[in-house]
């Protein structure tokens, strides 16, 4: 609606004037804009460079469900937006803090968007990122109090619903690709203090993002050609009940800025979508490996029922995984699932494993958050469970004892890796005939660091397992001796 439009409807609703702003929702932003600078200081910003560090958070990688999450130290972080032109593209150098398969220090991280095309850097080259990240990182851009307000004072932009929230003035903001935020804006100073969105996580469902901005200062105007705001030195940033990322940053308006148009490789490639590639190979008798991408699953045929090993990565691949099992043996039922651990890439798949009638056998650690899982409201993007509504059914590993099933004459058993710097209510599977051992995490193969190798091999030795071949999660097929020899080599830790 146009600005002369909403004046005329609002003026005979509500009897506002058009005096000044057309509604006190836009007089409101308007307002804001004068608390940041001036309207007309606002109106002429068209690009941000925000330099600083911070951290960011591993969303679904804490060590029990409840326990914080583990984080980046951030440094060399700059972002540039180029609101006129809706592109933006991140750089930061990140150091994990926990213990990770990979190198820890200083990796350069890079991405961004250009219109609807989401990329990032790998490697040497780029490569562009799904839909869904693309609509994320254009509502990304408006977390910030310059574009919020752009958006917000924008003719094809929707304004409306004033309120009072938590002693802060409120607005709902929509652009014309009918995203919504909702702005807090300061009683006290008049100033933004925070941008709330919602979008969809495949774990979590339906969530809301809020960024939160904090510690208000002007910008220098370096050389007299920028622009002079008031803007954030703190920005702090949540999904859902977790943070995930905090940053202390300064900001330059209108100065010297990158081209940030997409990398040609990025614009003329497809948009990501989630392929799935089964395959199968049988290791024993009734004992299959699914692999085919980075997670991998494990089936267990039992006289009455089959048993699978892990429903990771995400829907999709959890019911091709689960289709390509009910093929191989049609006529057993598949009854139980196991969950190595509650990591998000552990455990996406298991809403479509609820959704097929399926029992869920886990650590008794993670059952409030499998309970909390299945609950959530999928609505934005309606998951296989949100279509077909099934109750959880889970039995749950007791502390350090072991949990079996067996027909007499197969037998799986299942044990916490004890002491795991990785994961509390991790589980490790163990079938004693074929002398089999699963894992997930705590030794892969492919990595070319093994800092949970050496606990994993204690929990073997101290069970008395007399294991001959390991089936990870993550790798391939491997023997005890490739463990014993990544404990060998594995180098202690850096702090
Ligand atoms: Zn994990």
């Amino acid at each position: 609606m146009r600005r002369w439009q909403r004046c005329l409807v609002v003026s005979s609703l509500l009897f506002v004037g058009c005096g000044g702003a057309a509604t006190p929702e836009l007089q409101l932003v308007e307002d804001a804009a004068e608390a940041i600078g001036s309207l007309r200081a606002l109106r002429e910003t068209t690009t941000l460079v925000i330099d600083g560090q911070g951290r960011t958070y591993r969303l679904g990688q804490n060590k029990s469900p409840r326990s914080d999450l583990p984080y980046y130290e951030v440094e060399n972080y700059r972002l540039q937006i180029d609101f006129a032109n809706e592109r933006w593209r991140l750089r930061q150098d990140r150091t994990s803090t926990f213990l990770t398969g990979s190198p820890l220090y200083g990796v350069r991280q890079t991405y961004g968007l250009d219109g609807d095309v989401a990329y990032d850097a790998q490697g040497e080259g780029t490569v562009r990122a799904s839909e869904q990240i693309a609509a994320d990182r254009w509502a990304e851009m408006y977390h910030n109090p310059v574009g919020i307000l752009l958006l917000a004072l924008d003719e094809t932009s929707t304004v409306s619903n004033l309120r009072e929230e938590e002693g802060q003035q409120v607005v709902d903001v929509a652009g014309a690709s009918g995203t919504q935020f909702t702005l807090f804006v300061d009683g006290e100073t008049g100033l933004p203090s925070k941008v709330m969105s919602s979008t969809y996580h495949p774990v979590l469902g339906d969530v809301a993002i809020e960024t939160l901005f904090e510690d208000y200062a002007e910008t220098g105007g370096l050389g007299g050609f920028q622009t002079r705001l008031t803007l954030p030195r703190g920005y702090a940033t949540s999904l859902d009940r977790f943070r995930v990322s905090e940053y202390r940053v300064s900001t330059s308006p209108n100065g010297p800025i990158d081209d940030l148009a997409a990398p040609a490789g990025a614009r003329s490639a497809a948009p990501a979508t989630a392929t799935v590639t089964v395959e199968v190979e049988e290791v024993a008798g009734g004992v299959w490996y699914l692999t085919g991408q980075s997670h991998h699953s494990v089936l267990v045929e039992f006289a009455e029922y089959l048993a699978l090993v892990e429903a990771p990565q995400n829907e999709a691949r959890t019911l091709a995984v689960i289709e390509r099992v009910r093929a191989l043996r049609p006529d057993k039922p598949l009854q139980y699932v196991i969950n190595t651990h509650h990591h998000f890439d552990h455990s996406a798949g298991i809403r479509a494993v609820v959704s097929e009638g399926l029992t869920v056998v886990t650590h008794e650690l993670n059952r409030s958050f499998f309970e909390d899982i299945v609950a959530r409201q999928h609505s934005i993007v309606q998951d296989a469970l949100a279509r077909n509504p099934q109750p959880l059914t889970i039995e749950t590993v007791t502390g350090d004892e072991m949990y079996e099933l067996t027909d007499g004459r197969r037998t799986l058993q299942i044990y916490r890796i004890v002491d795991d710097a990785h994961c509390d209510g991790i589980v490790m599977v163990y079938l004693p005939r074929e002398r089999i051992l699963i894992e997930a995490d705590a030794y892969s193969p492919t990595s070319r660091e093994a800092p949970f190798a050496e606990v994993l091999l204690r929990n073997i030795e101290d069970r008395g397992l007399r294991v001959n071949t390991i089936l990870p999660i993550h790798g391939g097929i491997s023997e005890l001796e490739d463990l014993e020899s990544a404990v060998r080599t594995a180098r202690p830790p850096a702090d």
